[in-house]
């Protein structure tokens, strides 16, 4: 008699003496995958993201904000328009994470029972709670008003339209009686697993990383900068594991990769960059730092492309990166002493940085 398990993994049947989980398992939909066995081990890519995400641990207290809290409170060092830029990505990110927190422990971990993809959720999980602790750090530290930042993703429309597009995404899969089996559901897993992997973390907090990246540039409110881009380096994970998901899901039924689905998909991702491109403007309305809507709206296209070939979808815009910087800045902050107490942990190498 083989274990059989309910569809959020617990044992039906457990017996004494049950074989090991064979190789023929799969993601989704497997009865012999027991998710309390994780050796031996199918999905080494799972493996290698949780060493990755451990590897990259850190703390938001770890960066300094002194400087940055004197240059917030005087009134002449930063005009009103670099001001908006900072609040509006505080408002949009400071509730993100705990959206994509909540996803994923709430939709994705139910589905997938595979233990040592069930290991990275949690490594990830873990890391939204960081970056939720991050934005409660530098909400105490600058002094701003908790009740304004927290409400943003209502009041401010261009922030509200990208959590409500992700939300929409995900509808079907949070209904507690949805289960995995059947193609029409298999590609509602994945287009909510899309909507959460390659538009929330991988376009739609790109306009915000590079915004706050420049400040970085012009070494103006760096703790803040320094901050969102330890958040990049760990979002450069979370999408590279949510990919490699997606694609494994898809390479496991084929059926569901349909044309039909793949426009739907591709027509997702063109609504996502019209809805960053709109937040963009939305921050930074008059332009700063020598940063432009438009240079970003092009950014966001070159990244959606980049995100549409991952998924092995064609790319739509063919343009090329105006920030040709965002990679540089950070590899040299690697080599800088900058962090005083990190940098020799930052590993090189294995990282995607876009
Ligand atoms: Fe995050
Ligand atoms: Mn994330």
């Amino acid at each position: 008699m083989t274990t059989q398990f309910d569809s959020s993994g617990l044992v039906l049947n457990r017996q004494a003496g049950d074989a090991p989980a064979d190789n023929n398992k799969t993601i989704l939909n497997s009865g012999t995958t027991d998710p309390n066995k994780i050796l031996p081990m199918k999905y080494k890519w799972a493996r290698a993201h949780y060493k990755t995400g451990v590897a990259n641990n850190w703390v938001p207290e770890e960066v300094n904000m002194q400087k940055d809290v004197e240059t917030w409170k005087s009134p002449t060092e930063l005009t009103a328009d670099e001001r908006r830029l900072i609040l509006w990505n505080m408002g949009f990110f400071s509730t993100a994470e705990s959206l994509t927190a909540n996803n994923l422990v709430l939709a994705v971990y139910k589905h997938i029972t595979n233990p040592e993809c069930r290991q990275y959720l949690l490594r990830q999980a873990y890391e939204e709670a960081v970056h939720t602790d991050t934005f409660i750090y530098s909400c105490d530290t600058l002094g701003l008003d908790p009740d304004e930042v927290y409400n943003m993703y209502l009041k401010i429309p261009s922030i509200n339209a990208k959590d409500e597009f992700v939300v929409n995404m995900t509808k079907s899969v949070l209904d507690p009686g949805f289960t995995t089996e059947g193609t029409e559901n298999i590609q509602k897993f994945v287009h909510d697993l899309i909507g959460f992997y390659v538009i929330m973390e991988g376009i739609f907090f790109y306009a915000g990383f590079v915004m706050m990246l420049s400040f970085l540039r012009q070494n103006k409110m760096v703790g803040i900068a320094e901050q969102f881009q330890f958040i990049l380096r760990d979002e450069s994970v979370h999408l590279a594991f949510g990919v490699d998901m997606i694609n494994t899901i898809i390479d496991e039924n084929p059926e569901i990769w349909t044309p039909d689905f793949q426009q739907v998909i591709t027509d997702r991702i063109k609504q996502a960059v019209e809805l960053e491109s709109t937040y963009a403007e939305d921050c930074l309305p008059r332009g700063i730092l020598g940063l432009q809507a438009d240079s970003i709206k092009q950014y966001v296209k070159y990244i959606a492309d980049r995100r549409l070939k991952k998924i092995r979808l064609k790319p739509l815009y063919n343009v090329d990166t105006p920030f040709p910087w965002m990679g540089e800045i950070i590899d040299l902050r690697k080599e800088k002493n900058f962090f005083e107490t990190r940098v020799t942990e930052y590993q090189s190498g294995q990282l995607n940085w876009d």
